[in-house]
């Protein structure tokens, strides 16, 4: 393999391939823009990607990705803690802001039940979740995990594990598509089951 000296665009080829989504002639078309927009934006970029994870944190209430200690929504004194709607990652929460209907919290799990590769009942993250129900007078648990087995396995053991809390427990309404990331559902669609959600 060639060094990043002798061979520059196919070393930024070969970084840009393990990017998700990215195929060689979309990942050379980037590389060859990068070189024709001038060194500025390459810059920028670079100094963005390397200091990233110094940068970004997790939001100590929600646990969405955040440049403050406290996100944006969880800062905002006009959502309420009343409802919190329960997703699997920061992007499922982004994608449900995208719908704008949610006026509520999020509380991002960053982990779905799944036995088979070690994440099982016993081990998984519950305490910070009760904790906030309880803190926050939670009134409402909207579970919306995605579609698929672990997101509906996670939804059934948070709505089994919650119930003696009080509250009333609900889950996106179908129409949401199985086996599908919440990402990749077009607003109005996500924003229809949001509003149509239905007790567990
Ligand atoms: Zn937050």
């Amino acid at each position: 393999m060639t060094s990043f000296d002798d061979d520059p665009i196919g070393a930024t080829v070969r970084l840009l391939l393990k990017l998700p989504g990215v195929g060689e002639k979309s990942a050379r078309r980037m590389a060859y823009s990068l070189l024709a927009t001038g060194p500025t934006f390459a810059q920028s970029l670079g100094e963005a990607l390397s200091t990233l994870h110094e940068r970004v944190r997790r939001c100590v209430d929600c646990g969405t990705y955040s440049g403050q200690d406290r996100c944006t929504i969880c800062r905002d004194a006009r959502r309420t803690s009343e409802i919190l709607c329960v997703v699997a990652r920061p992007w499922d929460a982004d994608a449900l802001e995208r719908a704008g209907s949610f006026r509520g919290r999020y509380h991002v799990l960053h982990t779905l039940l799944d036995p088979l590769s070690g994440m099982g009942p016993e081990d998984f993250p519950i305490g910070p979740l009760e904790q906030r129900i309880r803190e926050e007078q939670t009134r409402e648990v909207i579970l919306a995990t995605p579609p698929t087995i672990e997101g509906e396995a996670t939804a059934l053991f948070l709505a089994e594990s919650l119930r003696p809390l009080g509250i009333e427990i609900t889950r996106l309404a179908s129409g949401v598509p199985h086996g599908g990331d919440l990402e990749y559902i077009d607003p109005i669609t996500l924003g229809r089951a949001l509003d149509g959600r239905r007790g567990l």
